[in-house]
Formats: C-alpha cells, structure tokens, sequence
C-alpha cells in the first residue's frame, strides 16, 4: 500500500530556533574550515613524554636518585637559562655543541644567552660561586633535568632531551674514575639492562697538545678522501676524527699514531690505575683507544657507555659517558680542582628498557574503590581518603564521575575487593557502607572504624 505523504508540520517557534543553532553551527564549523585552523605541533626534535610512557620513565629517574642516595651525592638544581659564554669558555671552539647546536638568543636585557647543552660546566660554575671549595673536598653532586642542543634530530636524538649526571669535585684519585664506571654501571644492572663500558685516556692538554699534531699530519695525507664533516673537524678539532662515525674515517683508524703512546708517564700512571681498580672490583671493560669526548674540557680518563649488543658505529646509541676534568674549574676563574663525572641519556635508557622489553616493577593494584555521592560525601571523603592513602592501603577513586552507577563501574572494571559507598545519609550517621565486590554483600559500619575493617577484610 502506498502511504500518503505526510503533511509537513508547521514549524513550532522552538523548533524554528533548533534549526537556527544547527544553521549557526555549521556555518561556524565551515568557517573553521575555511580558515584552516592548524593544530599547532610540536617543534622538531622535541617530544611529549606521555603518560603511558611514564612508568619507564620514573623506574629510570628512581634508579638513579636511589644510587645517588647510597653513593652520598648531594642533588642540585641548575637552571636550563645560562650567560652564553659559560658554554662558549668550557666546551670550546671546533665543537659541534658551540658551532652548531647550542639554543643562543639574546634576552630581554641585551645578554647572550644559552639554553643550556649540558650541565657538567652550570655544575662547576655553582661550585665557584656558593664556595663549595671551602668544604670538604670531594664535593659530590648530582642533577637531573632537559638539555638543548640543536643536532640533527633522529631515533635516540632529540632537540631537548633528558641527562642525569653525576660530578665530584676536589678529588684527583684514580679511584673517583673507577668508582664513577662503578656507579653508572650499577643504574645500568639495576635497570636489568646488560651494558658494556669503553675506556680510554686523554691525558693532560699537554699530552695532547703534542700528539694532535701527528694526527693532523697522519689524516692530512688522506684528506681527498674524507667526507665534508671530517674535513671540517681536521681544522677545527682533529682530536673529534678519532670517533667519526664515517666509513672512510673508521677504514684510516687502524693506521692512525693513537693517544695512548704520546701520554705523559703522569697520564699513563693514573690511567693504569684506574684500569688495576676496575680490574679489583671485577667490572668488564673495553680500551677503546679512539674514544674522545665531543668536549674540549677532558682530560686523562674518558668512558663510554653501551648497550652490551651495540657496535659502537653510531654516535646517537651511547647510553651516557663522562671522564675526569680537572682544568675546567680553573678554566672558570675557581682554583685549580680536579674533577671527574658522568651523565647519562634518559631517552636512551627509557628507549633500552622498551627494546628489551623490560618492564618497571607494578604499582600495588588497588584493592579498595572509594564512591563518593554529593558534596557532603566529597567533603568528607578528601581526608578519608588521605587516612587509607597514609596506612599504605591502595585505594582509588573515580573524582570526574557522579553517579553510583558509573563509578561501580569503574570499581568492576578495576577489580577491587572492597568499594566504600558513602552518600549524603551515611555522612549525616557517621557511617559508611562497605560492599564485598566477590559476594556481592554489603554492610553499613562505623565511618571511623572502617579502616581496620577494611585491613582485616583485606588480609582474608
Ligand atoms: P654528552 O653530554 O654528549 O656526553 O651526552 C651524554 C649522554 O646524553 C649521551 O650518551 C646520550 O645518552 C645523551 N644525549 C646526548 N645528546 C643527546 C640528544 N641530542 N638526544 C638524546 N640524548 C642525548
């Protein structure tokens, strides 16, 4: 049967507006569209630590506090803003860090102004200026926090990224060289990551400054064939030719004169007894007679560290690394201290954990969902919830959601054993109802007995 069509309805003066707001509405989102509004992004090289991601994240950061703590390291703060010429003084000309990457502008005040690289010289500087030097040497520090350098951004290389490090000023024993290995090695094992330590030395400025001329002489008879980079360095830092990543470089290194024969018996005596205390405590190490520090302000003992598996063929794959720097306070106006430290990459670490898998210890799952209904219950669910939260007994709650219905919900999806309902009539009795998720069973108890109730149905 064919059915009359229906006779249009007059529009009534409600539904006229209705219309109206759903013509606005479109014509406001064409609009949008018209102007092409652009989600803005994030900057190159930069990147959201999200919060999936965080459980790696604080099993690296606790790890590493956790050492500090054992091995008496002091924490500093320093800040991400500092003068230019920090940088430009310490890390020095040639480098990639001064020549390409740092974050300079000038600020507000007419100042030259850096982002900081890397925090080994902020470090130093706060040791001058607070003088740590009247304390009693060594002087152990460690920090945490986002360094800025603008390399080329890849997998493991980013614009900000996460160091910790570790600095000790005032001592010049070989065994703050060793004990430094030592201790980034243990953050590594306790993480379960399997990682291996490359070592070398670099002697003093002297030292160095005697051999760097046979290095340049040695790579300038093959020059035709270096890539555009490597030419650069052998004006600017030849030292930095020792750890290019470039296949025509690495086929030279074998001919190459190498650091360790134009070492000064002052050098050669501390490196090997840096070597004899690695040997004492058993850690496994590599000589790796190539390895400099992308830094000017090393001297003697340099290290490395690796994912044991790592060819050491890319520069973006170092887990951390570090070495002794005695010049660097003095380079500073402070009185000549020795020094030795290390940082490590948090990325790095973070990004090893998720290659092998590995997965940080689980929070306690919560065994107890708190539903809260109406103010009143708000109100005084705040401290009941802060009394379980100090006995250690894991709770949680469902704050953005209103309804009974909707926050058991959450308490079933969670799998909890107890939910504790408290309503506008419980707050008024000084009661509160405790529901068995299992059985289904609910009683209502004493508000300031609940607690133990709960303790004791928990340790059933
Ligand atoms: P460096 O200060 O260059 O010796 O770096 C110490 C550690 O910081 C390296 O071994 C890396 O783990 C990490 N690191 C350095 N540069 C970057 C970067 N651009 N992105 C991510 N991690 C980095």
């Amino acid at each position: 049967m064919i059915m009359p069509p229906k006779k249009q309805e007059k529009p009534t003066k409600e539904k006229k507006d209705v219309k109206k707001d759903v013509k606005k509405d479109t014509s406001a989102e064409s609009e949008l569209i018209e102007k092409k509004i652009k989600t803005p992004e994030l900057l190159r090289g930069f990147k959201d630590i999200l919060p999936v991601d965080q459980g790696k994240w604080n099993f690296v950061r606790d790890s590493i506090r956790s050492l500090a703590e054992s091995y008496s390291y002091d924490r500093i703060d320093l800040p991400v803003l500092e003068k230019a010429d920090l940088f430009h003084k310490t890390i020095g000309k040639g480098t990639d860090i001064i020549d390409k990457e740092m974050y300079v502008f000038t600020d507000p005040s007419n100042r030259s102004v850096a982002m900081r690289p890397e925090a080994t010289a902020s470090a130093a500087r706060a040791y001058i200026n607070h003088g740590m030097l009247e304390q009693p040497q060594p002087v152990k520090l460690w920090y945490t926090g986002p360094m800025f350098r603008h390399d080329r951004p890849q997998a493991g290389r980013y614009r900000q990224f996460y160091q910790a490090g570790f600095e000790s000023f005032g001592a010049d024993e070989p065994i703050v060289d060793a004990q430094m290995i030592v201790m980034g090695l243990q953050i590594f094992k306790d993480l379960g990551l399997n990682v291996k330590v490359q070592i070398n030395s670099i002697g003093t400025a002297e030292s160095r400054s005697a051999y760097i001329p046979e290095l340049v002489a040695y790579f300038r008879s093959h020059r035709s064939k270096l890539c555009d980079e490597d030419k650069r360095r052998l004006q600017k830092n030849p030292l930095r030719l020792l750890d290019s990543k470039d296949e025509v470089a690495r086929g030279l290194l074998d001919g190459a004169p190498q650091i360790l024969d134009w070492l000064d018996d002052k050098s050669k005596e501390h490196f090997m007894k840096v070597i004899e205390f690695l040997d004492e405590v058993e850690i496994p190490y590599e000589l790796n007679p190539f390895l400099v520090r992308g830094l000017d302000y090393y001297t003697h003992t340099v290290f490395e560290f690796l994912l044991a598996d790592d060819e050491g063929t890319k520069a973006q794959n170092a887990l951390g690394g570090g070495g002794r720097y005695d010049g660097l306070v003095e380079l500073l106006g402070g009185r000549p201290t020795a020094a030795c430290g290390f940082a490590l990459g948090l990325e790095r670490m973070v990004r090893a954990l998720a290659k092998y898998d590995i997965n940080p210890p689980q929070f306690p799952e919560p065994k107890v969902f708190f539903a809260q209904l109406g103010d009143a219950a708000r109100r005084v669910g705040l401290g009941l919830f802060e009394e379980f939260r100090q006995v250690k007994v894991p709770i949680v709650e469902a704050a953005g959601k209103n309804a009974l219905k909707a926050q058991l919900e959450v308490a079933n999806k969670l799998g909890v054993k107890i939910t504790l309902i408290l309503g506008q009539k419980e707050v008024l009795d000084g009661t509160i109802i405790m529901r068995d998720m299992e059985s289904g069973a609910q009683e209502t108890v004493d508000v300031k007995k609940v607690i133990q109730l709960v303790q004791k149905h928990l340790e059933k």
